[in-house]
């Protein structure tokens, strides 16, 4: 294609509200422009990258057995109430009511619809496993759609659902997928780590995120020195490990004027002991009632293992007010003065038959020398964190930041029980299919490579998804020399290489900026030398690695070099 003819609407200054590297670069580079909170417009630019991605990962699910669908973006509120996510699912979801005043869903995901359509198509067990997918459209309204397309209100999302009659055909597939996943994030030159994810009050047995490390990333994920363990911070197990012996102060069994000492490091420095002898009291409002958790005083709560241990049921931190009408003293609260009924989630970091000091229930007083009976109901609330042991033995954690840009996930029969899918078995006995599902964000892909792959001067595609592979720079005066570069740029057509001639009338210095800010993997330079003495300068945008050739052998010397390049970069794998 020609330069002349194509939308380039480059930018010198990203807008101020940009903070990635990522969303700055695909502003800058003219691939999206916004639209309005958490919506973009996929300029014909970016629109290439795109679809290079959503092909890669369509030959990948194909090849991994996967049938393409087309669903409906605009799904009718019955089907989720079927599954009860119209009700689980809270303001993320959208929802708009139509002429007939009948509520619908923007889709967030899929599970609902596939299951439907697949309750109408599956009969027997012959008709297992069965794996379906679609590259489509998703809403959620975020709380904070930021970070350009990383996180945005609508998205392209690749979401596959497999049906299957048994655990072990589901733990098969599951891991058919986790090898496309490698494969797709492989071929895009993204190095991603699989990581433990929370299954949630799914049902679900299994799940793993594909993290892309790097530094901008939401999400904190934990992996062992030994590298046997990889998990989300969000699932991963507090291993307690050992503790010091309690001192004589915590051991006896006394009350403390504790002035003014409310937090546990005040309360720690004030008696002289470290935090893992105190016991925290938290308390938090779910729904109409309370509920009381005691954790050790160094760690904090992990909210999901929170919900998880609530049966996924929303919760706050309960308010002052909220505090003082159940009889306790905010600040103080301690074991003793726990109202009849009220649930107690005793974190597994408390130790039973260990002292402890906690809250007196009483302004400015602590007691110590309190034990905890042992609790048949201890239950692992608490936040791992770096430095904590791995729960595989080898070693301690260590924490890095990464971008969740795919997630597996065996959910069970959660779905198919609610929507009523069953087959017959090979006794012709009714079964509920198994599902799994499986999601990638195709335009959180597209900003995660740029995240990995991008200097001061602009984005440094890989082969595999770039707008062009290559950019043909022309510098001419007159007729005769365009000739000779429409020569040029019709040999590298007819090789079958994905080129843009940039033939557009613009000072050499603004060509090149846009070619190393838009991030080409291959720019040829035409110029004064070429006219004079027939060579032309082959360079590659990641290395900045520069060749020297002749027209005779450009086709030749590019592929060497974006095949070295594969080499040079291959994605890390573990
Ligand atoms: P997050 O925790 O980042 O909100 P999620 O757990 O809600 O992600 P899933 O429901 O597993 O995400 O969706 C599958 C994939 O869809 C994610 O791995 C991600 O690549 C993409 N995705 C999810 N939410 C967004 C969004 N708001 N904008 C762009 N892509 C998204
Ligand atoms: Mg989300």
């Amino acid at each position: 294609m020609r330069a002349s003819s194509l939308l380039i609407h480059t930018l010198r200054e990203p807008p101020a509200d940009a903070v990635l590297a990522s969303h700055k670069m695909m502003l800058r580079a003219g691939l999206v422009s916004k639209l309005g909170s958490g919506l973009y417009n996929m300029l014909p630019m970016g629109l290439r990258v795109f679809r290079k991605i959503e092909n890669i990962i369509r030959e990948e699910m194909n090849a991994a057995g996967g049938q393409e669908f087309v669903m409906p973006i605009l799904i009718p509120a019955e089907l989720w109430e079927t599954s009860g996510r119209w009700n689980a699912m809270g303001k993320e979801m959208f929802r708009i009511k139509d002429r007939h005043e009948t509520w619908n869903v923007l889709g967030p995901t899929h599970e609902e619809s596939f299951t439907d359509a697949m309750k109408g198509i599956l009969k027997s067990y012959r008709d297992l496993p069965v794996n379906v997918y679609q590259i489509h459209t998703k809403f959620r309204d975020e709380i904070r759609p930021r970070f350009g397309v990383m996180r945005s209100r609508e998205f392209v999302m690749k979401d596959a659902y497999s049906f299957h009659k048994d655990e072990e055909c589901l733990g098969r597939t599951y891991q058919v997928m986790r090898k496309a996943y490698r494969n797709i994030f492989g071929r895009l030159g993204l190095e991603t780590i699989p990581v433990e994810a929370d299954t949630g009050t799914m049902g679900g047995s299994r799940s793993e995120e594909f993290m892309v490390p790097s530094e901008v990333g939401e999400e904190t994920l934990l992996i062992s020195a030994g590298k046997k363990y990889f998990s989300n911070q969000e699932k991963t197990p507090f291993v307690a490990g050992k503790v010091e012996k309690p001192p004589a102060l915590v051991k006896s069994a006394k009350k403390h004027h504790t002035p003014n000492a409310k937090s546990i490091e005040d309360v720690a420095r004030f008696l002289g002991v470290s935090s893992v002898h105190l016991a925290k009291a938290l308390i938090y409002r779910v729904g109409e009632s309370y509920v009381l958790v005691f954790i050790r005083g160094d760690r904090a709560v992990n909210d999901v293992k929170l919900k998880n241990a609530l049966g996924g049921e929303e919760f706050r931190a309960a308010t002052e007010d909220e505090v003082r009408s159940l009889g306790f003293v905010p600040g103080f609260i301690g074991p003793g003065h726990v109202p009849e009924g009220m649930r107690i989630i005793q974190d597994s970091s408390i130790e039973s038959g260990r002292p402890y000091v906690v809250g007196a229930n009483e302004v400015d007083h602590h007691r110590s020398g309190h034990v905890f009976e042992a609790n048949p109901d201890a239950r692992d609330v608490a936040l791992a964190v770096e430095g904590d042991r791995s729960p595989m033995g080898d070693g301690v954690l260590h924490a890095i930041k990464g971008i969740e840009v795919g997630h597996i996930f065996q959910l069970g029969t959660k779905y198919t029980k609610a929507f009523g899918v069953s087959v017959l078995d090979e006794s012709g006995r009714p079964l509920t299919p198994i599902m799994g599902c499986y999601g990638i964000g195709v335009q959180r892909t597209m900003a995660a490579i740029i995240e990995q792959n991008h200097d001061e001067k602009g984005i440094a595609w890989p082969v595999s998804a770039c707008p062009f592979e290559v950019v043909l720079v022309s510098i001419t005066k007159g007729e005769e020399e365009e000739q000779k570069v429409a020569a040029l740029y019709q040999k590298l057509q007819k090789a079958g290489l994905d080129v843009l001639w940039d033939d557009r009338d613009l000072r050499p210095g603004v060509k090149f900026a846009d070619a190393e800010l838009i991030g080409y993997p291959v720019r040829v330079t035409v110029g004064k030398t070429f006219f004079e003495s027939g060579k032309l300068e082959i360079q590659l945008r990641k290395t900045g690695e520069k060749v020297e050739t002749t027209p005779a052998e450009m086709v030749k010397t590019i592929r060497n070099l974006t095949r070295s390049l594969k080499r040079k970069h291959p994605p890390k794998k573990r």
